[in-house]
């Protein structure tokens, strides 16, 4: 070999080696964003790739799901399905009373205290920090069904509002600018930066007391795998599922008793697993009030709860139904 073709093979192989350790960190930079999301927000919703799904980033979503299959192996006992049940309900009520009515839209006040810990049974749910969630539906509310919305069915088909767009580089940011108001609170911004930890706590306590349990009352019959299943994996795969049919279903499916400018619908299904949200287009028409059932027999739990908890004194200045919006209602 010449010296020349020597020389050019080296530079060669230094490229390949460059561009290696080029692409190893950035693909190290990305998994660090599962554990620190800070990273996200360097990463600048201008990029290229922005809109696309960024498949190493949703590995843990789509592992969760894959979790679920375990129930095949650790089996099933009263014991795991009421856990998995009453963590639903549990979350639920955080996510339609705090991260939706309450961060989100401001329909009601409550002490930091309240705020922090409402915040914190949210981002167990891993739906991400109470700050990125807030941000992500304020500006679905503003462009709601227009090129802007993060998730229309309408405009994107009905997969992805479900659970493509929050899967993509530009989503995986939160938009500060939208947030101000809560963004002061250095709990909350810690509970987006972080927001695996909680999760992975909640976990770690399952699995402890499905061993505890099997131990101290065999006949239970449950595990600690087993209560890691069904009541964290099973329990919040459920509850994603049952959650994002907002964005997808409730701007698809169902009745439109007010003309918004969106699509959105009210669906008494979905009310009844989501604790009220499914009244979607009574919220669209008039997002400053906490209750979304606008007539007595559109139920709505999350409005039942939080007038329990504003009974003893939790919350307070539960933002009512206008008259005229009420009357309205009434057709
Ligand atoms: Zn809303
Ligand atoms: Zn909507």
């Amino acid at each position: 070999m010449s010296s020349e073709a020597r020389t050019s093979t080296t530079r060669g192989a230094y490229a390949v080696a460059v561009s290696a350790s080029g692409h190893g960190r950035a693909a190290i930079a990305r998994l660090r964003r599962w554990v620190d999301t800070r990273a996200d927000d360097d990463a600048g919703p201008e990029a290229a790739d922005a809109g696309r799904i960024d498949w190493l980033r949703a590995i843990p979503f789509v592992a969760m799901h894959f979790a679920c299959v375990g129930v095949l192996w650790v089996g099933v006992s009263p014991a795991a399905l009421w856990t998995a049940a009453a963590l639903y309900a549990l979350r639920m009520f955080a996510l339609t009373a705090f991260y939706h009515r309450y961060f989100s839209h401001r329909t009601f006040n409550a002490s930091r205290g309240v705020q922090f810990a409402f915040a914190l049974i949210g981002a167990s749910c891993v739906q991400r920090g109470p700050l990125w969630w807030a941000a992500h539906h304020r500006n679905h509310h503003r462009h709601a069904d227009t090129t802007l919305d993060p998730h229309s069915p309408t405009l994107r088909g009905f997969l992805w509002s479900h659970a493509g767009w929050f899967l993509t580089r530009a989503a995986f940011r939160t938009d500060w600018a939208r947030v101000p108001d809560f963004a002061k609170y250095p709990e909350l911004r810690w509970l987006d930066r972080y927001d695996t930890v909680v999760p992975v706590v909640l976990a770690l306590i399952l699995y402890g007391f499905g061993a505890w349990l099997g131990t101290a009352a065999p006949q239970s019959g449950t595990s600690g795998a087993q209560m890691l299943v069904w009541g964290f994996f099973v329990s919040t795969v459920v509850l994603f599922h049952a959650t994002v049919t907002i964005n997808s279903l409730a701007h698809r499916v169902g009745s439109r008793r007010f003309e918004t400018a969106d699509d959105s619908r009210n669906n008494a299904w979905l009310a009844l697993i989501t604790f009220g949200e499914g009244w979607h287009n009574n919220h669209h028409f008039f997002p400053g009030t906490v209750r979304q059932g606008f007539r007595w027999w559109e139920v709505d739990l999350t409005w039942y709860l939080l007038r329990l908890l504003a009974l003893v004194g939790l919350v307070r200045d539960l933002k009512p139904i206008p008259a005229w919006v009420a009357a309205k209602a009434r057709g």
